[in-house]
């Protein structure tokens, strides 16, 4: 018996680019960014709660595979550059099929979430970036879900990315950093960002991440922490927190 074949649909919150990666292992790397709508987690210091939370569902485009590959090539001018793909959480929905077209036109896909979703296309990643929610967020991640994120990447290159605000989150972030040393570990501290729709046109407070940057870069040299690569987002620096660019 025949049959209309499922659609995969993208729930897009925004494309936009190319523009460069603001922080972890491809900062400064031209890129353009997919970000999905939703996510399994409600941290308390989300940045991206237009892609998050449902009352922003309206803003969302549910896009077929195929469609979200030609914005990104229009975008690009079809020149392949690394596609950034974020949330919310990109894992609780299958990326696997836009990768796949992306990487058969010479395109490489990063891609990060909490670590709380496997998908076996984590493999298909150059890198897989796990970020798991330090205790300001007020989330407790999984660490079997962890995990088996981990597996499920298999070969591919995994990177730890933690944001950190305080103490308490530095001290958690060398625990987790100590049980998983074969990953290269980026700490970033944490912006207090207000949520939307003031979040746009909210003064960055630079005093305030600049202070943090400079305590955690002081904090880990002085703990001989010598492995972490401590950075801030250098898109806040430079476009605060406007959105698209
Ligand atoms: Fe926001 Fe990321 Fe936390 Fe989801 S996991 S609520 S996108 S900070």
């Amino acid at each position: 018996m025949g049959g209309v074949p499922a659609v995969s649909l993208l729930r897009i919150s925004e494309i936009f680019g190319p523009t460069i990666q603001g922080e972890g292992a491809l900062i400064g790397q031209a890129t353009v960014f997919v970000r999905l709508g939703g996510c399994d987690y409600r941290c308390s210091w989300c940045d991206s709660l237009h892609a998050v939370e449902s009352e922003y569902r309206h803003t969302w485009a549910a896009m077929e595979t195929e469609a979200v590959w030609e914005r990104i090539t229009a975008l690009s001018g079809g020149r392949p550059l690394t596609v950034t793909i974020s949330g919310g959480n990109p894992a609780i929905q299958d990326c696997g099929p836009l990768i796949e077209r992306g990487r058969a036109s010479g395109y490489r896909f990063a891609l990060e979430t909490q670590g709380s979703v496997a998908r076996n296309w984590f493999s298909r990643l150059e890198p897989l970036v796990l970020s798991p929610k330090p205790p300001s967020s007020g989330e407790t991640p999984d660490w079997d879900r962890f995990d088996d994120c981990l597996k499920a990447a298999g070969e591919a290159e995994a990177i730890l990315k933690i944001v950190v605000f305080d103490e308490t989150d530095y001290l958690w972030a060398r625990d987790v950093a100590a049980c998983y040393p074969a990953l290269p570990v980026y700490l970033q501290p944490g912006n207090h960002t207000p949520p939307p729709p003031e979040a746009e046109d909210a003064e960055i407070d630079m005093d305030g991440i600049t202070d943090r940057m400079d305590w955690l870069v002081s904090r880990t040299l002085a703990d001989g922490w010598f492995e972490a690569r401590v950075l801030p987002q250098l898109h806040v620096l430079i476009w605060g927190n406007k959105r698209g660019v």
